[in-house]
């Protein structure tokens, strides 16, 4: 037995209990779910369009692609692809910025 979230309320709930004790949220049609919802494996193309775009965005374009890279940083995330998602935000930001930094150099020098 373990200590679960509700998604619903988001108190902690015994997994083995069918209903949420708190808001009656049904549990047991999550676990139904579970085997076959992989949402890393479904989302694996977004999170590669993310580091493309997050890679693109130091060489070409520096603004364009990390609106891109955020944008596709912050659908990871709401997909539930945390990690991906918030390197992605995070890294878009970074390259972005120095491959404007560099852009402008390049212009001036
Ligand atoms: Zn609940």
């Amino acid at each position: 037995m373990a200590l679960i979230f509700c998604p619903d309320c988001g108190k902690e709930v015994s997994d083995s209990a069918n209903n949420c004790p708190n808001c009656a949220y049904p549990l047991s049609k999550l676990k139904n779910q579970t085997p076959a919802y992989t949402p890393i494996y479904q989302n694996n193309q977004l999170v590669i369009a993310g580091y493309i775009a997050v890679f693109l965005s130091f060489f070409i374009f520096p603004i364009f692609f990390m609106i891109i890279g955020i944008v596709l940083g912050i659908i990871n995330l709401t997909k539930g692809v945390t990690g991906h998602g918030i390197l992605q935000i995070v890294l878009s930001l970074i390259f972005g910025i120095l491959g404007t930094f560099l852009g402008i150099l390049s212009i001036l020098f």
